[in-house]
């Protein structure tokens, strides 16, 4: 049996259910690389070119850790799943960059699908979709069956995260929990926080140093950008005066925008990757949005591979203490960005 390796960083937090089927109903063995680890950080910081964002970095790192045990590697060049915004550039020069970096690399299977580009509608994900089938199976059945289940498999995947806008009130009115239930802290209040970056952030433990336990130890509520209903993230990018063209980062906005007018939260706390240009774009509206209503505070932790977990614990922490004082001593709010 083949084996197809998926590097599990960037785009796998978004589309691994539909990866991962397409490639099991091919008859292919999908081979995941591990969770992050110290050695694939080790590897990633080694062999990523210096100016790459941590995440990309990342992801020479997984790759390093499938080269030896899969047939194929599928690094798709993925430009974006809807018809008018885009993912970020890096994710279509990716496979390329690592033919280059990485000589001894197994095949790579890299369609490339635009969806904001005219044409790469859904005629052509199929047609390229079914183009990858052919290396694995001459029988249509198959690869069209594998086609129609991936996509499946990948619509159930965003109904299980995405919630709807009910949901999303009656978790602001604490009547539900969406994520990791939050400890039970003696004396002290439950906090509500709105925790914003890129999924292959928030998903990925080590990447993000662990900050959602973190969040869950201290007696807090949490609700992430990837789980916010869409229809309010696009009324909140109506209300800008230009189109955000990045499409992840409208997510983040668009999060930012709903609970800093809304004021349903203690807070937000926004994740975001050094030298990343989408999130200096988002991040730097947002910054100018909450010094203009500073009621819900807004805590920007900037990570790359330098930044250590004990950094990270004391920020959450300080920020924590703070909403929890802000209430009974009126303190001061301010919106925070630190290099961590
Ligand atoms: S969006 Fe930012 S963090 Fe994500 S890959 Fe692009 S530059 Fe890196």
């Amino acid at each position: 049996m083949k084996k197809v390796g998926i590097p599990r960083a960037l785009l796998y937090y978004k589309f691994s259910e539909m990866w991962t089927t397409f490639f099991k109903e091919l008859g292919t063995e999908a081979v995941v690389s591990p969770k992050t680890t110290k050695q694939i950080k080790f590897d990633s910081v080694k062999n990523a070119p210096d100016e790459d964002c941590y995440s990309t970095k990342l992801y020479f790192g997984h790759v390093l850790a499938l080269k030896d045990q899969v047939d194929y590697l599928f690094i798709p060049r993925f430009g974006s799943d809807h018809h008018t915004y885009v993912g970020c550039p890096k994710f279509i020069g990716l496979a390329e960059v690592l033919r280059s970096q990485i000589p001894d690399l197994p095949e790579i299977i890299m369609p490339h699908y635009n969806k904001a580009k005219s044409g790469h509608r859904k005629i052509a994900f199929f047609r390229k979709a079914y183009k990858v089938g052919l290396k694995f199976t001459k029988n249509p059945i198959k690869i069209i069956r594998a086609i129609i289940k991936a996509v499946k498999a990948q619509k159930n995947h965003y109904k299980t995260i995405l919630i709807d806008e009910e949901t999303l009130h009656k978790w602001e009115r604490s009547e539900t929990i969406l994520n990791e239930p939050p400890r039970y802290v003696e004396n002290e209040r439950q906090l509500k926080i709105a925790l914003v970056g890129h999924s292959y952030v928030l998903n990925d433990p080590y990447s993000a140093l662990g900050i959602r336990t973190s969040l869950q130890e201290h007696g807090v509520d949490f609700i992430t950008s990837e789980q916010m209903p869409r229809n309010l993230i696009d009324k909140q990018m109506d209300k800008l005066d230009y189109d955000l063209y990045f499409l992840y980062e409208r997510e983040i906005l668009g999060a930012i925008m709903h609970f800093m007018e809304s004021k349903t939260v203690d807070g937000i706390i926004h994740l975001m990757i050094f030298s990343c240009g989408p999130d200096s774009i988002a991040g730097e509206v947002a910054a100018r949005l909450s010094k203009r209503d500073p009621i819900v505070p807004l805590l920007q932790l900037v990570f790359d591979e330098l930044t250590a977990e004990a950094g990270m614990k004391t920020r959450i922490e300080a920020f924590i203490d703070m909403l929890r004082r802000s209430e009974d001593e009126q303190t001061l709010l301010l919106t925070t960005k630190v290099h961590i």
